[in-house]
């Protein structure tokens, strides 16, 4: 049975069901897998390899910018809260060490499909910090032809000429935080933001020719109801961002010290969260977006649309991605790379960053090299959470197993949710079911190695 990727049936029932704690699989293994026997001489031992037939593979860099200076309570992020400017001049001087450090170890092949600055804030950077930044980065890699050069942008921290600067720097994407236009939910969760502010920074991304404008959005806020989500759909429709991210509000208050500041009596019921996303379903979908997966939604003319039209949309650390499978290079703390078949994180904190750059050191923290099993679990992960599909045939074919033999209990498990109608095992072929597909990350799950020998879910958000 084929289904378009866009189609989706909300259904309560099977919701509440498997409405469990389950990673959001932009990597596998997930970053808690990764262990501290992976370190900078494998870093560099897996650089070393990066050309496989003398074939240089596109790169994409990921800088991380943790500064903010106030903090959202309902914020997850790897972020450092201060007002204090003087640090963001200090970590810029530290990500350039790392760029000197880095640079070598990539031999000529340095042309980049994709940049991206997550935080954080990067628009704490003023200009001059940002001008410099993306020299040293210009100095270090070649920026390909067409390459896709995104931001992420607070708008309340966007004085004026800002975009036209990131523009000018080469910018063309931008990713705008809103989460809810409500203002006792703004409060609840400090993050006063007006619509006014937000239609500014639409407008402007626009008028300085930025290909893609995307809002993040979330549900489970604090004192969000049905009615003020509603009139929040309104301005987010009005204003017609290209892609639009539909986040779950995860309250793990242990986890995430901010997240304390929340009365856990201010958040909607369960009951009211999966109405709210019902309601934002249906009007983003009216409005002609389409439903790429997971939180995702974007126009149809949209890149990201068209990537997942034509087979070819991934997922990695920042989500969805229209770039072909490329090596990752993190930069900045906490940050996440991927050489090979490796993955990487960067120190957390600060200091341990600073100490490692100067003594001279990448400063890396933890990482994993995966196995074989590792690799084809990720492919069908990969399948599943970026096409609601997976062809046994060509898993088969590029991994040289014999599918229903390797995999044989996660298709008896599969069996199970097969019965409950979220998933199709059709001859050559396992299919997401449209009412599967808002739990596709519960299908994911079950072919999840770490999951399967043990139930260790207590620090990921539940799947709704
Ligand atoms: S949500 Fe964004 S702006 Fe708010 S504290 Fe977290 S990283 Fe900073």
């Amino acid at each position: 049975m084929h289904y378009p990727a866009s189609d989706l049936v909300i259904d309560p029932v099977l919701i509440r069901q498997y409405d469990t704690a389950g990673p959001r699989y932009t990597s596998y293994p997930t970053a808690d897998r990764f262990i501290e026997a992976f370190g900078e001489t494998e870093l560099r031992q897996w650089l070393a390899n990066r050309k496989v037939g003398g074939i240089g593979l596109p790169l994409s860099v990921y800088v991380h910018l943790p500064f903010c200076d106030t903090v959202c309570y309902y914020c997850a992020c790897n972020k450092v809260a201060t007002r204090d400017r003087t640090k963001s001049a200090k970590y810029i001087k530290y990500l350039a060490k790392e760029l000197a450090l880095l640079s070598p170890l990539l031999g000529a092949e340095r042309d980049v499909c994709r940049l991206h600055w997550g935080g954080g804030t990067p628009t704490f950077l003023s200009h001059e910090e940002m001008g410099f930044l993306m020299e040293q980065l210009r100095g270090a890699f070649k920026l390909a032809p067409g390459a896709e050069c995104s931001i992420e942008i607070d708008p309340r921290r966007l004085p004026p000429g800002t975009l036209e600067f990131l523009a000018g720097l080469g910018f063309n994407r931008v990713s705008l935080g809103v989460q809810d236009f409500d203002p006792s939910v703004q409060k609840a969760v400090n993050r006063l933001q007006s619509e006014e502010v937000t239609r500014r920074a639409t407008e402007e991304a626009r008028a300085n020719g930025f290909a893609s404008v995307n809002f993040d959005l979330i549900y489970g806020l604090p004192n969000q109801t049905l009615d003020g989500f509603n009139r929040t759909l309104d301005r987010v429709i009005d204003l017609g961002p290209d892609r639009i991210a539909l986040y779950s509000y995860a309250h793990l208050p242990k986890l995430f010290p901010p997240q304390r500041r929340i009365a856990e009596a201010d958040l909607p019921s369960p009951e009211v969260k999966l109405e709210i996303l019902t309601l934002a379903i249906g009007r983003l979908t009216r409005a002609g977006y389409l439903y790429i997966g997971m939180d995702h939604f974007a126009r149809p003319d949209d890149a990201l649309a068209t990537a997942q039209s034509q087979g070819r949309l991934q997922r990695d650390f920042q989500g969805y991605s229209t770039q072909p499978e490329s090596d990752t290079l993190g930069l900045g703390i906490s940050a996440i790379g991927r050489v090979g078949p490796t993955y990487y994180q960067n120190e957390k904190e600060l200091d341990h960053y600073y100490a490692a750059l100067d003594a001279g050191r990448l400063p890396v923290a933890r990482g994993v090299e995966l196995s074989a099993d590792d690799l084809v679990r990720r492919a069908v992960i990969q399948a599943l959470m970026c096409h609601f599909r997976v062809s046994i045939e060509s898993i088969e074919l590029a991994h040289l197993l014999d599918f229903r033999q390797y995999f044989a209990a996660e298709l008896a498990d599969l069996r199970r949710l097969a019965a409950e109608g979220l998933v199709e095992i059709d001859g050559d072929w396992i299919i997401v079911t449209p009412k599967g597909r808002l739990l596709v990350r519960v299908i994911a799950m079950v072919f999840d190695r770490f999951l399967r020998s043990r139930v260790a879910r207590a620090s990921y958000s539940k799947v709704i």
